[in-house]
């Protein structure tokens, strides 16, 4: 199985509605092909479109082309889109990492959080929900390739952090989330896949009252049949469906432009 590719680039544009269509059918596809790989059910896997750096047109598009679900790296780009798209039933997934100081940004549009790594946060976060009272799905970011350059907890780190998670009655939680390794190397890619699917296993045995660990969110565009061969529940794919970003990956990883 570890010959499924890796691939980071040479994604062409989807310009219309119907470049959309065909990518997300292909992309689809991919999802059975590797599930039927796994010996695993394709309802068991969600697509979560990322919409990052895609304007409204397209984003307009793709809800046309069925999409009711959007994820966002950045809580002020996705603030703007949910604004100017209040008239569509779109449910925005931010995605990525969250300063405390714009928690209350996220409590008020947000439908779900992928990217928790603090305590400061999440206390942030249900402070704000409690006052729109509101309810927000969150996962747990865990770094699993170990760089430096990831945000997440250290997998050592998650069965306390999630210990402390009942406390935050507004925040549902709903499983793990990961970045994994930038690598064409499919072999270490999948290994930070695997480390999470051992990881979440192991923490479901102890998990407190509440607090669900079903989901694993892993696997992007370049990486998302692997993940599910591991099993993700979860992909987050952008440029697999809008075509390649104009903007390098590192620019949403810490230390990028702000
Ligand atoms: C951008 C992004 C994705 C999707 O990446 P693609 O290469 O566009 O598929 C997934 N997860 C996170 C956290 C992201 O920032």
């Amino acid at each position: 199985m570890s010959a499924t590719p890796v691939s980071h680039g040479g994604f062409p544009q989807a310009r219309s509605a119907e470049d959309i269509a065909r990518n997300l059918a292909a992309v689809r596809a991919r999802i059975v092909a590797a599930c039927a790989r796994a010996g695993r059910d394709p309802a068991e896997v969600r697509l979560l479109p990322v919409s990052k750096t895609v304007e409204e047109a397209r984003i307009r598009m793709a809800h046309a082309a069925g999409l009711s679900e959007f994820g966002e790296n950045k809580v002020q780009e996705a603030r703007e889109k949910a604004e100017a798209m209040a008239d569509l039933p779109i449910a925005w997934s931010v995605i990525g990492h969250l300063q405390t100081n714009k928690a209350k940004y996220v409590a008020r549009f947000a439908a779900e959080f992928q990217a928790l790594d603090s305590l400061k946060l999440a206390e942030a976060l249900d402070r704000r929900l409690q006052i729109e009272g509101r309810s927000l799905d969150v996962f747990v970011q865990i770094n699993s390739s170990g760089e430096a350059s990831k945000y997440g907890l250290a997998p050592e780190g998650a069965a306390a952090f999630l210990r402390e998670l009942p406390a935050f009655s507004a925040l549902k939680v709903r499983g793990l989330m990961t970045l994994a390794l930038f690598s064409a190397d499919a072999l270490r890619v999948r290994a930070c896949f695997r480390l999470m699917r051992e990881l979440r296993d192991r923490l479901r045995q102890e998990t407190p009252d509440g607090v669900a660990l079903g989901d694993l969110s892993m696997g992007m565009s370049g990486d998302y049949e692997l993940a599910i061969e591991e099993g993700a529940t979860v992909v987050r794919v952008g440029q697999a469906i809008f075509g390649a970003r104009p903007l390098p990956d590192s620019y949403y990883w810490p230390g990028g432009a702000p």
